[in-house]
């Protein structure tokens, strides 16, 4: 894992606090070759969609209305993602990888899954993992894990900035792109998030 993984899975940790899933919050994020951001999504119900307790509670009702984080990120990409990477804070389901692949996305960073969501999710990852292998789009699992559900979006946004000493030794320019990055980032969960 490179400094750029770390950095974007720490942003799609800092997205997943955003969910309103009681049970897993999931961000995800995509990226040019040039880490550039291009989008960003988290699970949630579709914009206006009632996410009241009750129907967030009831988890067949709560599972057909979700869009995951990685098909809200390829929704609200403004562009072609040909040749992106996207980075999860889970590793992506079936429908999703398919997806992933059919938008011509060509690598994906998670880190490894925690047992379990990997008990939940395990013939639907697998599934997932075949067609990337099959599909030639690259699977990179960072070790470590992420605690996204542990972190605080405070907390997050802290290891995503730049400390000065870094700044000094990049350039002020490195400063402004995480801004943008964290700009970028609210502007994107305001659409996607529907009622407050
Ligand atoms: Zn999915």
């Amino acid at each position: 894992m490179n400094k750029w993984d770390a950095r974007m899975l720490d942003l799609a940790a800092l997205i997943a606090t955003w969910s309103k899933d009681p049970s897993t919050g999931v961000g995800a994020v995509i990226v040019d070759p040039q880490n550039r951001v291009v989008s960003m999504g988290f699970n949630g119900f579709p914009r206006s969609v009632n996410d009241h307790l009750k129907a967030l509670q009831d988890r067949d009702e709560k599972l057909r209305r979700t869009i995951h984080a990685e098909d809200n990120a390829l929704l609200f990409a403004q562009r072609d993602v040909t040749g992106c990477t996207i980075y999860t804070t889970h590793p992506p389901c079936a429908r999703c990888a398919a997806k992933i692949i059919q938008a011509g996305i060509g690598r994906v960073v998670t880190p490894e899954a925690a047992e379990d969501f990997v008990a939940r999710w395990a013939d639907d990852t697998a599934s997932a993992r075949a067609m990337f292998a099959e599909a030639g789009v690259r699977v990179d699992v960072c070790g470590g894990g992420l605690q996204v559900e542990r972190r605080s979006p405070a907390e997050v946004l802290t290891r995503v900035k730049l400390t000065d000493k870094e700044a000094r030794h990049h350039s002020v320019s490195a400063v402004a792109y995480w801004n943008n990055a964290v700009a970028a980032c609210i502007a994107a969960l305001s659409v996607q998030g529907g009622e407050a």
